[in-house]
């Protein structure tokens, strides 16, 4: 071959966007370990290990708690399809782009969706998904504890009462939000849940952990018709994950080295210290923008410590500085998606990538290109603010 392609050779960058984020090198490390086969003893240790400690992160003791393979939305895609048959109605909250997806998912799954929705960066009461169950039952109801594409954060244990009230199951998308801030799957008493691994967990992309309530277990057991996909069905993937080790498909095996290096990462952190932290610079990195005079999305009670959507100031070019950030200073951050596009960026502090030393580059970098930009900073500004949060 006369134009054999160079080998693959990325440049280092600073994840600062909605995902991926930063990959501990660690992680990186554990994916780089020998493949052995996916019912290898050895495997099969790692995935009780696994399982174990994925319960830890959830804060729950549902058996039915594993890594699905392949990236959040699959994750998303095994809770509908599980839970809900055709004909069945669900309730999807919608105040992002990713509640959308779920309705999405879930019509393709065959049930009859509702969409409740919200204007983007806004949350739901409990009151108002009570009154939109207020009719005929409803078997699910869908939503997003972090919704990444505006920045705001949906507080759940309210809305899971009145969702049990009415004899629905909640299902709950924690893509962006597990090990980054509080999720309680038990103590919130959330039915279906699930995750991906490139957000705060700071993996690289491929696996999405979910956990499945008793409740819903027992769901998915007396269910009239077979799961519609059948890659995703739980009730043959249990048993893989389950004692009796039957394949069903062939577990991506690297993968999943590398999230058990990356959840152990989170427990030896521990989970308390791990949100403090993601806090303590979402906090800084508030200051820092305060004082550049950049302004927030999202009202200050629900915003997101691990992704700040900011308001893009009058007169900056979006894709210039973005295009800047990324090839001068190797920092990635997000545009908006869907209405925001164009009106905010999303700046991400998640997991690895939660750092002070990431705030502080970041903030340099943004007054650097907003001088270009011919917007007034007096250079250091926002460091100078950031620091004083930390001090
Ligand atoms: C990233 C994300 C997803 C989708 O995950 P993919 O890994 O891109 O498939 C779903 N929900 C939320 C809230 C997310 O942030």
């Amino acid at each position: 071959m006369s134009s054999l392609p160079a080998a693959v050779n990325p440049p280092l960058r600073t994840l600062m966007g909605p995902g991926p984020s930063d990959v501990h090198p660690r992680v990186w490390a554990a994916t780089a370990a020998p493949t052995v086969g996916h019912l290898d003893p050895y495997f099969l240790r790692v995935m009780d290990e696994m399982q174990t400690m994925l319960r830890q992160v959830f804060r729950t003791e549902n058996p039915l708690t594993f890594a699905v393979s392949g990236t959040g939305s699959a994750g998303m895609e095994a809770c509908v399809v599980n839970l809900v048959e055709p004909g069945d109605r669900m309730l999807v909250c919608q105040n992002g782009v990713f509640g959308g997806r779920m309705a999405d998912v879930a019509g393709r799954a065959g049930a009859e969706v509702t969409v409740l929705e919200r204007p983007f960066g806004e949350v739901f009461t409990a009151d108002e998904i009570k009154a939109a169950l207020d009719g005929k039952p409803v078997k699910a109801v869908g939503i997003v504890h972090a919704e990444t594409s505006t920045g705001a954060m949906q507080p759940l244990e309210e809305i899971s009462k009145v969702v049990h009230e009415a004899g629905a199951l909640l299902l709950v998308d924690c893509v962006t939000s597990l090990a980054g801030a509080p999720v309680e799957i038990d103590a919130w008493d959330v039915d279906a849940a699930y995750s991906g691994t490139q957000k705060c967990l700071s993996c690289p992309p491929g696996l999405a952990p979910v956990t499945f309530s008793p409740r819903a277990e027992e769901v998915i057991a007396n269910r009239k018709s077979k799961v519609a996909s059948w890659y995703l069905d739980t009730t043959m993937i249990r048993n893989y994950w389950g004692s009796e080790r039957a394949y069903h498909h062939t577990a991506p095996i690297n993968a999943n080295y590398g999230l058990h290096e990356a959840l152990r990462l989170v427990l030896e952190e521990g989970l308390e210290a791990r949100w403090a932290r993601h806090r303590a610079n979402h906090v800084a990195l508030r200051e820092g923008l305060a004082a550049l005079g950049i302004e927030y999305a999202v009202a200050e009670a629900h915003r997101l410590p691990m992704l700040n959507a900011v308001r893009i100031p009058a007169g900056v070019d979006d894709a210039t500085v973005r295009k800047r950030l990324l090839t001068e200073f190797g920092i990635e951050i997000g545009a908006g998606l869907g209405p925001m596009k164009g009106v905010t960026w999303r700046i991400g502090l998640m997991g690895a990538a939660s750092t002070r030393r990431n705030v502080l580059l970041f903030l340099a970098a943004l007054e650097a290109c907003l001088s270009e930009q011919g917007v007034g900073v007096t250079p250091g500004t926002g460091v100078a603010a950031a620091n004083a949060a930390y001090a």
